[in-house]
Protein backbone atom coordinates (compact mmCIF):
# COMPACT_ATOMS: atom_id res chain seq x y z
CA UNK A 1 0.00 0.00 0.00
CA UNK A 2 1.32 3.58 -1.19
CA UNK A 3 0.52 6.26 1.47
CA UNK A 4 0.69 9.84 -0.36
CA UNK A 5 1.07 12.48 2.32
CA UNK A 6 -0.92 15.63 1.21
CA UNK A 7 -1.30 18.04 3.95
CA UNK A 8 0.61 20.86 4.10
CA UNK A 9 3.05 19.88 7.27
CA UNK A 10 3.16 16.06 5.55
CA UNK A 11 6.31 17.91 3.11
CA UNK A 12 8.47 17.91 6.75
CA UNK A 13 7.31 14.51 8.26
CA UNK A 14 9.98 12.39 9.57
CA UNK A 15 12.81 14.48 7.65
CA UNK A 16 15.09 15.29 9.98
CA UNK A 17 18.98 15.21 10.34
CA UNK A 18 20.63 15.48 13.90
CA UNK A 19 22.41 18.96 14.46
CA UNK A 20 25.89 16.99 13.69
CA UNK A 21 24.70 16.30 10.39
CA UNK A 22 23.63 19.31 9.59
CA UNK A 23 26.69 21.03 11.26
CA UNK A 24 28.75 18.66 9.11
CA UNK A 25 26.90 19.14 5.72
CA UNK A 26 26.95 23.59 7.03
CA UNK A 27 30.74 23.18 7.26
CA UNK A 28 31.89 21.45 4.23
CA UNK A 29 29.66 23.66 1.95
CA UNK A 30 30.80 26.81 4.19
CA UNK A 31 26.84 27.24 4.17
CA UNK A 32 26.45 27.85 0.64
CA UNK A 33 23.90 25.98 -2.10
CA UNK A 34 25.60 23.37 -3.77
CA UNK A 35 23.83 24.27 -7.00
CA UNK A 36 23.62 28.20 -7.10
CA UNK A 37 25.75 28.72 -4.34
CA UNK A 38 23.80 31.07 -2.40
CA UNK A 39 24.40 31.82 0.86
CA UNK A 40 22.18 30.30 3.66
CA UNK A 41 21.07 26.39 3.47
CA UNK A 42 18.42 23.82 4.07
CA UNK A 43 19.54 20.25 4.29
CA UNK A 44 17.87 18.03 1.71
CA UNK A 45 17.65 14.52 1.56
CA UNK A 46 18.57 13.60 -1.98
CA UNK A 47 16.87 10.27 -1.41
CA UNK A 48 13.82 11.27 0.86
CA UNK A 49 13.29 9.20 3.49
CA UNK A 50 9.76 7.67 1.96
CA UNK A 51 11.84 5.50 0.15
CA UNK A 52 14.00 4.92 2.85
CA UNK A 53 17.07 7.00 2.34
CA UNK A 54 18.92 7.91 5.46
CA UNK A 55 19.56 10.16 7.85
CA UNK A 56 23.52 10.65 6.88
CA UNK A 57 25.93 12.62 5.79
CA UNK A 58 26.42 10.72 2.53
CA UNK A 59 22.26 11.40 1.56
CA UNK A 60 22.32 15.17 2.77
CA UNK A 61 22.78 18.14 0.15
CA UNK A 62 23.28 22.11 1.13
CA UNK A 63 20.36 23.38 -1.15
CA UNK A 64 19.25 27.23 -0.59
CA UNK A 65 15.09 27.58 0.05
CA UNK A 66 15.04 28.28 -3.91
CA UNK A 67 16.65 24.90 -5.18
CA UNK A 68 15.17 22.64 -2.60
CA UNK A 69 11.92 23.91 -4.26
CA UNK A 70 13.39 23.19 -7.73
CA UNK A 71 15.27 20.06 -7.15
CA UNK A 72 14.13 18.54 -3.74
CA UNK A 73 11.01 17.01 -4.94
CA UNK A 74 12.45 16.13 -8.72
CA UNK A 75 14.22 12.14 -8.62
CA UNK A 76 15.37 12.67 -11.98
CA UNK A 77 18.04 15.21 -10.41
CA UNK A 78 18.94 13.54 -7.99
CA UNK A 79 22.47 12.67 -9.47
CA UNK A 80 22.90 16.02 -10.45
CA UNK A 81 22.43 17.12 -6.76
CA UNK A 82 25.08 14.33 -5.65
CA UNK A 83 27.30 15.37 -7.94
CA UNK A 84 27.34 19.12 -7.44
CA UNK A 85 27.48 18.10 -3.81
CA UNK A 86 30.36 16.63 -4.40
CA UNK A 87 32.28 18.81 -6.86
CA UNK A 88 31.13 21.63 -4.47
CA UNK A 89 32.72 20.39 -0.97
CA UNK A 90 35.99 19.28 -2.99
CA UNK A 91 35.86 22.79 -3.95
CA UNK A 92 35.23 24.63 -0.48
CA UNK A 93 38.03 22.32 0.55
CA UNK A 94 40.96 23.63 -1.34
ZN1 LIG B 1 20.43 26.90 -4.56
Amino acid sequence: MRLIAKSPVGKNLKMVFTEKIKYEVKKLSHQSCCVYKNIGVEIHHIKPQAENGEDKLENAAPLCPSCHEIYGQNPTKRKFIRESRDIWYEIERL
